[in-house]
């Protein structure tokens, strides 16, 4: 089985992101290598083995993480621009299995934290929005955190609700 190129120097993490405290971590890697094998697997559905593990290389995140190289040359949080510096190889504590996924980080430069990358409903599930690639951002956990459900209609989607309410309204 293949291995990546180049392993990611991570030294200059001091503190490690509270959220993920609780993930056992496999190994750091290179964002562009990392890319690179996902988009070479992308349509087996396969595992990918590594040193001690393996991970599902067709997942809706590891697409979204594609869709937004490509973009932008880099992967970057679609609100504030923060750019990912490397991926990091880990599962929670609970999973029992020696399935691990990818999770992107890069490190704060006052804090020397670490700040994780999530994936972000663009409208939220809560409010009816899909989990399909279109209605996926990635964002860092800064701007995830701050935009919680907080969701406002695109203005055509208002206009339309305004105008089906009238519309109701004459019918009776
Ligand atoms: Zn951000």
């Amino acid at each position: 089985m293949n291995e990546f190129k180049t392993k990611f120097n991570i030294k200059t993490v001091k503190y490690r992101n509270t959220s993920t405290e609780k993930h056992i971590r496999n190994s750091y890697w290179k964002i562009n290598d990392v890319i690179d094998i996902i988009k070479k697997n992308k349509f087996k559905n396969k595992f990918y083995k590594f040193n001690n593990g393996k991970t599902r290389i067709s997942t809706l995140k590891n697409n979204l993480f594609i869709q937004n190289y490509d973009k932008n040359g880099m992967c970057k949080c679609d609100i504030c621009g923060l750019e990912a510096k490397y991926v990091v190889l880990e599962k929670t504590k609970e999973n029992k299995t020696d399935i691990y996924h990818f999770n992107l980080y890069t490190i704060d430069k006052e804090t020397k934290q670490e700040i994780i990358f999530n994936i972000d409903h663009i409208k939220p599930v809560s409010k009816g929005g899909s989990s399909e690639l279109s209605n996926l951002q990635l964002t860092c956990v800064v701007c995830n955190s701050k935009k919680a459900n907080h969701y406002n209609e695109p203005i055509i989607d208002r206009i339309k609700l305004f105008f089906s309410k009238i519309l109701k309204n004459l019918n009776m």
